[in-house]
């Protein structure tokens, strides 16, 4: 197991999903998004994550948006308990991430949200959650890795 090493798992998989739905309640496709965007921190900063990084999220406070935030903390370990990740009302959904004397801003693509929104209204759920398992990170996010912690 990943957290037996110290170390949280990179790569998504069917059972980090399904361990997140455990934790979060419900199959969302913006929770997908949250775990997405952790395992990016992650992989970006060379983390280890739960005590080596710290984030802060904009985005709307309210679901299915706010969402995001449950997966941004199983999958990076930066959680609410710790005071490792802040949150702020904003109209777009980016985060900065900071580990290893690093920083990483990350912004969801307003494509990806707009395919998001679709298939809600769509109500094809196992759909939007296959490309969001299975999309690049490019295809999801814009990001930058900034020097300087
Ligand atoms: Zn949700």
């Amino acid at each position: 197991l990943g957290s037996s090493e110290g170390r949280k798992e990179r790569a998504w998989s069917e059972e980090l999903f399904d361990r997140a739905v455990e934790f979060h309640g419900h199959r969302g496709p913006y929770l997908a998004l949250g775990l997405r965007m952790g395992l990016l921190a992650l992989n970006a900063l060379g983390a280890r994550g739960w005590f080596d990084l710290r984030c802060r999220v904009s985005l709307p406070l309210k679901p299915p948006q706010s969402c995001i935030l449950d997966g941004i903390q199983f999958s990076t370990g930066c959680t609410l308990g710790k005071r490792n990740i802040e949150v702020e009302e904003g109209a777009v959904i980016r985060a900065e991430f900071r580990g290893s004397g690093k920083a990483l801003r990350v912004a969801v693509k307003t494509e990806a949200l707009r395919r998001i929104e679709a298939s809600i209204s769509a109500g094809s759920g196992d759909e939007i959650l296959s490309w969001l398992a299975e999309a690049a990170d490019p295809e999801l996010f814009s990001s930058e890795i900034l020097g300087g912690g």
